[in-house]
């Protein structure tokens, strides 16, 4: 009777347990300061790309009724939160930075598990996360505007900042927390309220990130979270007339329809948006340091970043030395499940992006015709059975206007592009829809400054890959990359805030500008 008992409680608590587990698996909206499931009643499934038959979890499967419901709650608590003077906004964010940096373990392994980038790459991630929550909360106590002389007498003028309102934050799956990071934190110490929609593919990042903030005390209302298709929540806020602003990342195609949406009721947009980035490697380089650039640059994140090297731009003096050791070390790459802390190249996000980057290597054999130079493989069997891998590939012999040179992939396959001088690898880094990131591999600093010079893109590198932003600096493309905003930096403030220009006349009488001129 007692051995019953005794095994009736332990089946009991393993079926509390395994409740808790399926439990922990289902995740809800932020509406309010409340978690609530989609009024959808229905769920989206988040798998790992890894192995597919990991379920990380199900996210509400929201529709426009979540969006609004959001958007009411942002807008409710906006008045509070722009009250709240910015230096006690930002302890409570400061707050956020000590959770992200308490839970950086789990973080960085929800990461891998949802995204599928390697470890040690997503726990940069998250500390990019930690970054800019640092940096943006410093502006608490800056925040500066600036007092400048008035054309009358007695009369004193000054700029002040002023949040915007209620923002709409649209996220894409390749920075799970880092870029939520550089848009929630920096709207928030400049005093407005926020609905944010992650990536379908990466929502548990975000979540995460929410949670922090709502464990350091952001008051109700002031986050946001709904998850979901870009088709129904990210148009649902795009397209919401009490959203003042959409602070958008993805592609370039997506990122038109939110310009348009945006431009139909005036709101203001930042759109930070593709990539087709180059490194220019001269005769004079260090081949060796400018192949671990490459190798970084162009296979880091499966290839999976905006800024990624997809273009090797290479003097012919050295083209045939420098395509030989990237094809070895390219071959030399571990392939596998990012979790595993010897490997350099995790799977890819989904089958769509499969089938994509499997199109372009398709396209690069055929349709340009340039040399395979290895790789160019879907790993189907053994470990990458459940998952979503490529092998490294690397094309050699591609010339500046084919369609692998000009498209982003977004994936592990690079070009490398044979060149005869530094002007004409300007014109080709130069050559693209996009102007996000450019590097150059020189010993020689007049030719390093006239590349700076003459390269059109948000951001430049010498010596080093063409990624590896950092925080405090700003970030952002030009062309189809970008229009005209910046993330992080100070610069950033520039989207959260508006000058609001501030006259004051103790004079005690009536001063007309450009009219009543002091007599000199
Ligand atoms: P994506 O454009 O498919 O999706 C981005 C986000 O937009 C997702 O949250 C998605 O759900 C949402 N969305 C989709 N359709 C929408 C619509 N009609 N209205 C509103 N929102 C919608 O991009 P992705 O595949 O998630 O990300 C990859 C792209 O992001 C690449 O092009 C990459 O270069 C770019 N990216 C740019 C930067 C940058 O800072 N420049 C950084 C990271 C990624």
């Amino acid at each position: 009777m007692a051995q019953a008992k005794k095994a009736l409680a332990k089946k009991s608590r393993a079926t509390a347990r395994a409740t808790k587990r399926t439990r922990s698996k289902t995740y809800h909206n932020f509406i309010g300061g409340r978690w609530v499931p989609s009024q959808s009643g229905q769920w989206l499934e988040n798998r790992n790309p890894a192995d597919t038959r990991d379920l990380v979890g199900r996210f509400p499967l929201s529709i426009s009724d979540d969006v609004s419901a959001a958007v009411s709650a942002a807008a409710a608590a906006f008045d509070g939160w722009r009250r709240t003077p910015a230096p006690r906004r930002a302890e409570i964010l400061f707050r956020v930075g000590e959770i992200l940096i308490r839970d950086k373990e789990k973080y960085t392994a929800d990461m891998t598990r949802e995204m599928g980038k390697v470890s040690k790459e997503a726990g940069g991630d998250v500390q990019e996360a930690i970054d800019c929550t640092y940096y943006a909360a410093g502006e608490g106590r800056r925040l500066h505007g600036f007092t400048t002389p008035a054309e009358m007498p007695n009369k004193f003028a000054m700029c002040v900042r002023q949040p915007v309102g209620v923002c709409g934050l649209i996220t894409p799956w390749n920075f799970p927390m880092a870029i939520p990071s550089w848009k929630l934190i920096p709207a928030l110490v400049c005093g407005n309220t926020v609905v944010i929609k992650p990536a379908e593919d990466t929502p548990l990042s975000t979540y995460n990130l929410v949670r922090a903030c709502e464990e350091a005390g952001v008051p109700p209302g002031v986050v946001n979270l709904v998850t979901g298709y870009g088709e129904t929540v990210g148009a649902g806020i795009t397209s919401h007339n009490s959203l003042r602003l959409i602070s958008f990342t993805g592609s370039t195609d997506t990122g038109r329809l939110v310009a348009s949406a945006c431009a139909e009721r005036n709101a203001i947009c930042s759109l930070e948006m593709g990539g087709k980035n180059a490194i220019i490697v001269l005769d004079d380089a260090d081949i060796d340091n400018a192949i671990e650039g490459a190798v970084w640059g162009a296979f880091g994140t499966s290839g999976q970043r905006c800024t990624a090297s997809s273009r090797l731009i290479v003097h012919k003096k050295v083209y045939r030395q420098f395509a030989k050791k990237l094809v070895e070390r390219a071959k030399a790459l571990r392939v596998g499940n990012g979790a595993d802390r010897a490997v350099e190249v995790g799977p890819v996000i989904n089958s769509e992006a499969v089938h994509k980057i499997m199109g372009y290597i398709d396209i690069g054999q055929h349709e340009d015709g340039a040399t395979l130079a290895c790789g160019g493989h879907h790993l189907t069997k053994g470990e990458y059975a459940h998952g979503y891998y490529i092998e490294p590939t690397v094309f050699t012999d591609v010339e500046p206007n084919m369609r692998i040179a000009q498209e982003e992939i977004f994936g592990p396959v690079t070009s490398v592009i044979p060149t005869n001088s530094l002007d004409e690898a300007i014109e080709i880094a130069n050559g693209v829809r996009y102007g996000l990131s450019a590097a150059i591999y020189t010993q020689d600093v007049n030719r390093a400054f006239h590349a700076m010079n003459e390269t059109y893109t948000g951001i430049f590198y010498v010596n080093s890959s063409t990624i590896g932003a950092e925080v405090h600096l700003p970030f952002g493309g030009t062309k189809g990359t970008g229009n005209g905003h910046r993330e992080a930096g100070t610069q950033v403030l520039e989207t959260f805030s508006e000058w609001k220009s501030v006259y004051v006349d103790y004079s005690g009488k009536l001063q007309r500008a450009q009219i009543d001129t002091v007599e000199l």
